[in-house]
C-alpha cells in the first residue's frame, strides 16, 4: 500500500519515510505543497500524511484542492502544537483526520491504518445561505437557478465564508485560509476579490449577502432579499 508524505521538515520526512517503509509501506515523500498536490492527483495513495504549514501551498489548500477535483484520498493533517489552527479547523480544510505535532509514531500509525480502513470519505454536501449555493465537490456557484461563473480565487474566497455562515472572517483569517501561509503581498487583496464577489453574486440579484464588518472583517449571511 502507497502512502503519500508531505513534510517540508526534512528529518521528520526521512523519519516518517523510514518508520513507514519498515511498517510495509511504500512512501513517496513531498516537502512543499506544489509537488505535494502534484504527486496526490497523479498517484493513487491509500492515504495522505500532509503537513498544514508547508511552502508552496499550504496543506490546507492542498486538501481543499484535492477535494475540489473530486478526489477523497484519506488525509491525515500534521499541525504544529503552537499553531493558529485547533482540531474543528484542521476538519474543516477537509483533512479525515488530524494530529498534533509532535506526536508518537505508534499512534501515528495506528491512525493511519483506521484511515485506511475507514476509506475515502463522502462527497461533502452543497453549502447554501439563502438561496446562494455552492457545491465544494463540482466547483458550481448558483443564485436560484441561474449559474455564476467565478475564478478559482473567488470560488476558495466565498467557499471560506459560506463554510462559516454569519461568522465574521478577518482579512488575515481569509488570507491564511484562501491563499498560501507565506502570503506577503498586499492583505487588502481580499477586499478586492469581496468586491468581485459583490459584482457576481450580489448585486444582479439584487442581494447584499456579502457584508463588511467595520474593524472586522466580513461574513455571509441571508440577507433574506
Ligand atoms: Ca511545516
Amino acid at each position: 500500500m502507497r502512502l503519500l508524505v508531505v513534510e517540508d521538515e526534512r528529518r521528520l520526512a526521512d523519519g516518517l519515510r523510514r518508520g513507514l517503509e519498515a511498517e510495509g509501506f511504500a512512501v513517496d515523500v513531498a516537502s512543499n505543497g506544489v509537488d505535494g498536490l502534484w504527486l496526490a492527483t497523479e498517484q493513487s495513495y491509500a492515504a495522505i500524511l500532509l503537513d498544514l504549514m508547508l511552502p508552496g501551498k499550504s496543506g490546507y489548500v492542498v486538501c481543499r484542492e484535492l477535494r475540489a477535483v473530486d478526489d477523497w484520498t484519506p488525509v491525515l493533517m500534521l499541525t504544529a502544537k503552537d499553531g493558529v489552527w485547533d482540531q474543528v479547523e484542521a476538519l474543516e480544510t477537509g483533512a479525515d483526520d488530524y494530529l498534533t505535532k509532535p506526536f508518537s509514531f505508534a499512534v501515528l500509525v495506528a491512525r493511519v491504518r483506521a484511515l485506511i480502513r475507514r476509506g475515502a470519505g463522502p462527497r461533502p454536501s452543497v453549502l447554501r445561505v439563502g438561496d446562494l449555493a455552492l457545491d465544494p465537490a463540482t466547483r458550481e456557484v448558483r443564485r436560484s437557478d441561474t449559474t455564476i461563473e467565478l475564478t478559482a480565487r473567488e470560488f476558495a474566497v466565498l467557499e471560506y465564508l459560506m463554510r462559516r455562515p454569519g461568522e465574521v472572517m478577518s482579512k488575515a483569517e481569509i488570507l491564511g485560509g484562501v491563499w498560501s501561509f507565506d502570503f506577503d503581498g498586499d492583505p487588502n487583496i481580499v477586499e478586492v476579490y469581496i468586491g468581485h464577489l459583490r459584482r457576481k453574486v450580489d448585486r444582479p440579484f439584487g442581494h447584499r449577502s456579502l457584508e463588511t464588518v467595520r474593524g472586522a472583517g466580513y461574513r455571509v449571511v441571508d440577507d433574506g432579499a
